[in-house]
């Protein structure tokens, strides 16, 4: 099997077939190996930097009711809360001042914030911090919206396909929402010339590794800039309460393919990761993740951004998250990077 991982650093390459044998491969050493050879071409790329980004969550209201998800419309017990521009800038002062030049702005689809909303805060922090970067996480909007928030200065767009599979797809999903619809925003953000970025749960309900094996060659495939990958993690109100966790493994086996098939990738080492193991990011690092974004939303509303159960980070300052999040970076071998860090080569 170490063959076929050589081939696919050395080729970017991969058959379904491979990848399949080894997402279910169970020998720990052919993992070891799988992992430094990601951590190899992780540091010919980037060499041996991990980004941090600030994350501002911004809103939990959100017209969806993806099965997942904690803060769906239909789980009334949620506290909802939304920040106002005012508060937003606040946390990107704070973040500024801590260092970080990359401000991720993630939220519900709150149909609260209007386009002209969304571009009045993206263009007020770009006036404010010019050298910094700003990424919108705000889920899926018609074309011209994205072309609204491109011209307003937002530099990047995360939105996770979820699956590529779209039986799949429909079992995560309300009717109401389409998997046709989710690939063609991401289309589109690539096409207006966005970085962008897409991503998915491990683990989660009703996913077989076949479907994985589907994420991976429609990642290769797409060649996005951004790759977030995290285990599935349920969340009591939600209809999938009873489901089980995505295992540490098959994340990062997963985020490890992911570095081999698109090298240049900003892969983050998700908080979800960290929440499923004490020392998650670090795994995560060490399988080719090379960013991390510690929370700079406000202490209030941490707990309130409630996507899954027992969530960690919810209750340190953001100076606290920062300095922990160093310290794990270090400890892991790697040196944190807190400028753009943008996509090479972008
Ligand atoms: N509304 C935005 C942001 C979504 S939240 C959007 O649609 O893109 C960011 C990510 O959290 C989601 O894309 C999803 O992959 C992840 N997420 C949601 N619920 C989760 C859960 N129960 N376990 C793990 N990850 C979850």
């Amino acid at each position: 099997m170490k063959n076929i991982i050589e081939k696919i650093k050395k080729t970017r390459l991969a058959t379904g077939e491979e990848l399949l044998m080894l997402l279910k491969n169970t020998d720990g050493e052919i993992d070891e190996y799988l992992f430094s050879c990601a951590r190899e071409v992780c540091r010919e790329n980037y060499n041996g930097k991990v980004y941090l980004r600030g994350l501002i969550e911004f809103t939990n209201y959100c017209k969806n009711d993806c099965l997942y998800c904690g803060i769906r419309r239909s789980n009334k017990n949620a506290k909802r809360y939304r920040l106002g521009h005012e508060e937003i800038l606040e946390c990107c002062k704070n973040g500024y001042s801590l260092g970080f030049r990359t401000f991720v702005l993630q939220g519900g689809e709150d149909g609260f914030y209007s386009d002209d909303m969304i571009c009045e805060i993206v263009s007020s922090i770009k006036k404010e911090y010019p050298d910094c970067a700003v990424t919108l996480s705000i889920g899926e909007k018609p074309r011209e919206s994205y072309e609204r928030y491109f011209n307003s200065g937002a530099d990047r767009y995360l939105l996770r396909h979820e699956t590529a599979n779209k039986e799949h797809y429909s079992k995560l999903h309300p009717p109401e929402m389409s998997f046709d619809n989710r690939m063609r925003c991401l289309k589109d953000l690539k096409e207006i010339g966005f970085q962008v970025g897409a991503g998915l749960m491990v683990g989660s309900p009703f996913q077989t590794a076949e479907n994985l094996v589907e994420d991976l060659l429609f990642l290769a495939d797409f060649q996005p800039d951004m790759i977030g990958i995290g285990p599935f993690i349920p969340h009591g109100e939600t209809p999938f309460a009873g489901f089980e966790s995505g295992k540490v493994r098959d994340t990062l086996a997963m985020v490890a393919l992911s570095r081999l098939l698109v090298p240049k990738a900003l892969i983050p080492a998700t908080t979800a990761l960290g929440t499923i193991h004490p020392k998650g990011r670090e795994m995560g690092l060490n399988a080719g993740a090379n960013v991390v974004m510690p929370n700079l939303s406000p202490l209030g509303v941490r707990k309130l951004y409630d996507l899954y159960e027992n969530k960690i980070c919810t209750g340190e300052e953001a100076a606290e998250c920062l300095a922990c999040i160093k310290g794990r970076i270090a400890s892991a071998g790697f040196e944190a990077d807190m400028s753009r860090g943008d996509r090479c080569g972008f």
